[in-house]
C-alpha cells in the first residue's frame, strides 16, 4: 500500500524533495470499518497552507505523515451496514492508496450521470466555493461587471460562467493566452487579460472593464488586487478567495493602501471560507447540478496519472500547467 508523507515542510515554491513515497501494509478492517481504493484525488493551492506550522482555520500537516486532500475513492470492502462494497464516496482523506474508514463525514456518491471526477471539482468544493461566495458576497445583479483572476482555473472558471447566467459582462484574468481563448470561446467570458503579459494591469483591466468593476473575485491577491481595486465602482464587493501569488512567499508583500479607495467607494471585501457554509452545501449541488443538466455550466479538468504523482501535480498548480480542476486519476 503507498503512501506520501510530508518529509519537509517547504521554503518558497514546494518541490517533489518534501515529499516521500512510502509503503506500508494494506490495513485489515474491524467492525463498522470500509476499506477504500482513492481514485482521484484533488491537489489544491490552500494545501502549501498547511504545510506551514502556523495556526489557520486548519491544522497544519505533520510531518512524516500522509497528507490528506478531498478524495474520490471506491468501497472495495465493508464491515459496515451503511456501506456497499462497489459503491462511491468523496471525502477528506489521507493520499494513501488504500485506507480503511469509519464512513463518519463521507460523502455517498449517487448521481452516476456525472463523472466520479467532477466530485472533486464543479460538484466539489471548487464549484461550492465559486457558487456560494458569489451568493454570499457577490451578490450579483444583472448588468453588472464581474472581473475574476484565476479565471481559467477551477473556481474562476466557475465563478465566470455564473456571472454569465447572471446577465454580468464578466471579464478574466490569467496567464497564457490560450488561457483567455479557453474561456472565451468555451465559458462565454466577454473578455480576457493575460496578466503575464500585460505591463499596466490597471489600465487594461480599465479596458475592458469600461462600466467599472462591481464585483472582483480575487483568487490571487498581490499586485492583481491593488489593480482591480483602482477600478472598482461606489459599492463595490471584493472576494477574498485566495492568494495563489502570495502562498510561496516568505514575507508577506507589502502593496497598495487600500482604504482611501474603500472609503471613497463605500466598498465591501470579505474574506470566504467554504467550510464555513456547509448549511448551505445541498442547495448549492442541487443548482449547479441542475446548470450542468441544462448545459448551462460546463467544466474542465486537468489530469495526472498514477498516485505517485500526486505531488508534481499540487507543485504544477503554481506554474499554471492545468486549466479547470487539477487532479490525479490514480
Ligand atoms: P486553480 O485551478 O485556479 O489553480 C491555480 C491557478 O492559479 C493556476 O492554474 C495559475 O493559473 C494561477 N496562478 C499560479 N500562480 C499564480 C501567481 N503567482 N499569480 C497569479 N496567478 C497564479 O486553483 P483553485 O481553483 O483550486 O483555487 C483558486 C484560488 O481559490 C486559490 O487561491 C485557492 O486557494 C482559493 N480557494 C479558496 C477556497 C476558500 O474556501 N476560500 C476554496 C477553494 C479554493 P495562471 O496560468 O492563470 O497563472
Amino acid at each position: 500500500n503507498k503512501v506520501i508523507t510530508l518529509k519537509e515542510r517547504p521554503s518558497g515554491k514546494p518541490d517533489e524533495k518534501n515529499f516521500e513515497l512510502k509503503k506500508e501494509e494494506k490495513p485489515a478492517l474491524e467492525d463498522g470499518e470500509i476499506l477504500l481504493e482513492s481514485k482521484y484525488i484533488s491537489v489544491d493551492p490552500y494545501l502549501r497552507g498547511r504545510m506551514r506550522d502556523e495556526d489557520s482555520y486548519i491544522t497544519p500537516f505533520k510531518l512524516n505523515e500522509p497528507l490528506s486532500s478531498m478524495v474520490v475513492a471506491k468501497i472495495v470492502e465493508s464491515k459496515n451496514d451503511e456501506f456497499q462494497e462497489g459503491d462511491h464516496v468523496s471525502g477528506m482523506l489521507q493520499w494513501k492508496q488504500f485506507q480503511k474508514h469509519t464512513g463518519e463525514d463521507l460523502n455517498k456518491i449517487t448521481n452516476k450521470k456525472v463523472p466520479l471526477s467532477a466530485y472533486l471539482g464543479i460538484l466539489g468544493l471548487t464549484g461550492l466555493t465559486a457558487y456560494l461566495a458569489l451568493k454570499n458576497i457577490g451578490k450579483l445583479k444583472e448588468g453588472e461587471t464581474l472581473l475574476v483572476s484565476g479565471a481559467a482555473g477551477a473556481v474562476g472558471s466557475v465563478v465566470g460562467q455564473i456571472g454569465k447566467i447572471k446577465g454580468c459582462r464578466v471579464v478574466g484574468i490569467a496567464g497564457t493566452d490560450e488561457k483567455i481563448d479557453h474561456i472565451k470561446s468555451d465559458f462565454g467570458f466577454d473578455a480576457g487579460i493575460n496578466y503575464k503579459t500585460t505591463e499596466d494591469m490597471a489600465k487594461a483591466i480599465k479596458e475592458h472593464c469600461p462600466d467599472g468593476v462591481d464585483v472582483y473575485f480575487d483568487n490571487v491577491g498581490g499586485e492583481i488586487l491593488d489593480a482591480a481595486m483602482q477600478n472598482i465602482n461606489d459599492f463595490a464587493r471584493i472576494i477574498n478567495c485566495g492568494a495563489i501569488s502570495i502562498y510561496n512567499k516568505e514575507e508577506v508583500p507589502k502593496g497598495m493602501r487600500l482604504e482611501g479607495i474603500m472609503v471613497k467607494k463605500r466598498a465591501l471585501m470579505q474574506g470566504f471560507i467554504v467550510r464555513d457554509h456547509a448549511d448551505e452545501f445541498q442547495e448549492a449541488i442541487k443548482q449547479l447540478g441542475s446548470w450542468l443538466a441544462d448545459d448551462k455550466l460546463k467544466f474542465d479538468e486537468t489530469r495526472r496519472e498514477g498516485f505517485e504523482n500526486v505531488p508534481k501535480a499540487f507543485i504544477e498548480i503554481f506554474e499554471g500547467k492545468n486549466t479547470g480542476k487539477m487532479l490525479v486519476e490514480v
